[in-house]
């Protein structure tokens, strides 16, 4: 971690920028994508200069750290997005935080308990369905075969919860067909999923976005290839 410059930041930004243009084109000109700056591993000085340089939206994976920086910077416009796992017993305090998506519900359990607690609060949130496409023992999420049939059980008994779409985390490989495979599985989930009121198919890290954009991803999640 290191607080870098300016131009530093601006040039990582205009790369991101132009190479999310150029994929997105090649779907259509109408694609619009979203850059959500993942900013877990970088200092809160790096934060405030993306937001001079003209970017709004930044994710974070813990509460405890969304909690600090939303305060530190709590005088700028900034929309905070939820990416990482959420823990049971952490859930009323991003409740209070008011995010502006939490994109990993992954779990019925955690829908359930995180309907209770926005209910006993008297608000909602809204969330987007973690899918895990490659089926890795080392990721949450639902799987491919129920994800369709849970959405709409989530938006049926959990009123709490506001569904808005999916995300989920490219397979874990240098196989580029694997991981292209992941994001179209996703991505079919997720047209199914539009009559539904889904409007967000968020796929793409810094290795891998302009793939999930060419996919189909309208969210992308960029953390180190802004801050190296
Ligand atoms: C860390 C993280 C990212 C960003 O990863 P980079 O490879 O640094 O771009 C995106 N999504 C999730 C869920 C993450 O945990």
């Amino acid at each position: 971690m290191s607080i870098l410059d300016k131009e530093q930041l601006r040039a990582n930004l205009d790369e991101v920028i132009w190479n999310i243009e150029e994929a997105r084109i090649s779907v259509s000109e109408h694609h619009i994508v979203k850059l959500v700056t993942v900013s877990k591993y970088t200092e809160l000085e790096n934060i405030s200069t993306l937001y001079a340089l003209g970017q709004r939206a930044f994710g974070e994976n813990q509460v405890q750290q969304l909690k600090e920086r939303m305060t530190a910077l709590e005088e700028l416009p900034l929309e905070w997005h939820m990416i990482g796992s959420l823990q049971k017993n952490k859930i009323n305090n991003l409740i209070d935080l008011r995010p502006t998506l939490m994109q990993s519900l992954d779990s019925l359990d955690l829908a359930q308990e995180l309907n209770k607690k926005l209910a006993a609060k008297e608000t909602k949130m809204s969330c987007l369905l973690q899918i895990n496409a490659a089926n890795e023992e080392s990721k949450s999420g639902f799987g491919v075969e129920e994800a369709y049939d849970m959405y709409q059980t989530i938006k049926e008994s959990c009123p709490h919860i506001q569904l808005n779409g999916v995300m989920t985390i490219g397979a874990h490989t240098d196989d580029t067909k694997l991981i292209q495979q992941s994001f179209e599985t996703t991505h079919n989930i997720y047209e199914k999923l539009q009559k539904e009121g889904a409007k967000y198919c968020s796929m793409g890290m810094s290795n891998d976005y302009t793939l999930a954009i060419k996919c189909g991803s309208n969210l992308i999640r960029v953390g180190s290839a802004l801050f190296k």
